[in-house]
């Protein structure tokens, strides 16, 4: 065995014995409530395609014409000859959605984060990002090189400790140093809420900027389905609103959406976009059918039921109703082992639910992730409920 082997093998028994090692499981479905794995067909409750559009016959035929029209692929970046029809429709669904601006689709969420911080904030500035905030906004946050403050989960006396302290930096060093406050606006492995008013009325008196990723709400909540900003009133003071295109929305990709100004920046500036291959054409298309969909009588439809079905799920466990809901709903074992042991237990009895584990959790707080959809019935939510009763869990960690 090579120098390089044996280093491989000893990092790899070393996840192992953390009870910490990951591999993939062929799925031989497409996603919905049922999927099929290793030969057997397990009831799911890991997908965040929480409204099924990922198999939606609008979204499919848009994607289907946009390959006869497109090609399955691109050869280019946006900036060189890749910036298609499908990308610019998407652009302007996303506009006239979010009520912004303009608005620009990225390859993933990911590339989104890492690309708009990164072309935002340089090692003179300040990033604020709540304890819990998605690894693509920790991984840009290490890479703009801007100071990293941290606050507690949705503390917002510390978050107000730390604009101070940034707002008296800037007097000492006689600049302005520019400070960016990150949250998400549904947090994606507790399920629970930023609040986003008072977190809007701090950056104001601060002088902050705020970034929102509403990648587990778009599609979701507000009168129009565009997220949680627009349910709380919110979006219009938020200088950059981030989404994802590939969970409610069915598709694949990210996007922000904000001024004109900040798309135009990020065109010159946002290297996860201008040094990539541009989304394929399906993807777009997809995506642009998907938020015409949401926004109409039938996401309204779709959403309404994913709600019911919560509600089903929280009353069955005798967890608390919330006063607003969301689609994710943990169950905190605490131990690696016992999650992972709960999770294969649930497997056997053809059911289908993640254990979460450090590190995208903290240690020692892993759990079972239950996501519902739309797609889910009654009698889906009743099997969870039943199976589940045999594990010794408690609600989210931190509570809604
Ligand atoms: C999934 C996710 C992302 C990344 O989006 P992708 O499109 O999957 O790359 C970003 N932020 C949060 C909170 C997420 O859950």
């Amino acid at each position: 065995m090579s120098e390089f082997e044996r280093e491989l093998q000893s990092r790899l028994a070393s996840i192992r014995a953390q009870g910490l090692y990951r591999e993939l499981r062929r799925v031989h479905s497409s996603q919905g409530p049922r999927i099929e794995i290793g030969g057997k067909t397990l009831l799911n409750f890991s997908s965040n395609d929480y409204l099924g559009l990922s198999n939606h016959p609008v979204l499919k035929e848009a994607a289907i014409k946009a390959v006869e029209k497109f090609g399955a692929g691109i050869g280019a970046s946006r900036l060189i000859c890749g910036s298609l029809a499908p990308h610019h429709d998407l652009e302007e669904s996303l506009t006239r959605f979010k009520g912004t601006e303009a608005a620009l689709s990225f390859s993933s969420g990911y590339a989104a984060a890492i690309g708009t911080i990164c072309a935002l904030l340089g090692k003179d500035d300040i990033i604020v990002v709540d304890k819990l905030v998605h690894a693509c906004i920790v991984d840009a946050a290490r890479l703009c090189g801007a100071k990293i403050r941290i606050f507690a989960h949705n503390d917002l006396n510390e978050l107000e400790d730390i604009l101070k302290w940034a707002a008296g930096k800037s007097r000492i060093t006689h600049h302005a140093l520019r400070t960016l406050i990150v949250t998400e606006s549904v947090f994606s492995m507790d399920g629970d809420h930023a609040p986003l008013r008072e977190i809007l009325a701090l950056k104001e008196k601060y002088g902050a900027w705020l970034m929102v990723d509403e990648a587990h709400a778009t599609g979701l909540y507000g009168p129009n389905r565009r997220g949680l900003a627009e349910h709380l009133g919110v979006s219009d003071g938020i200088e950059i609103q981030m989404g994802t295109l590939g969970k409610a929305l069915g598709a694949s990709g990210g996007c922000i959406c904000g001024s004109r100004a900040l798309v135009d920046l990020l065109i010159n500036r946002a290297r996860s976009f201008i040094f990539s291959t541009a989304p394929v054409p399906a993807a777009a298309a997809a995506a642009t059918a998907a938020v015409n969909l949401v926004q109409s009588e039938e996401g309204r439809a779709l959403s309404d039921k994913l709600w019911v079905r919560v509600q089903e799920l929280q009353s069955a466990l005798g967890f608390r109703p919330s006063a607003l809901p969301s689609a994710i709903i943990p169950l905190i074992l605490g131990e690696e082992s016992a999650a992972v042991a709960a999770a294969a237990r649930l497997r056997e009895q053809g059911l289908f639910v993640p254990a979460i584990r450090y590190p995208t959790v903290a240690r020692g707080a892993a759990r079972l992730r239950v996501t519902l959809t739309a797609t889910h019935t009654l009698e889906n939510v009743k099997a969870l409920s039943l199976a589940l009763r045999q594990f010794d869990h408690r609600p989210s960690a931190i509570g809604d």
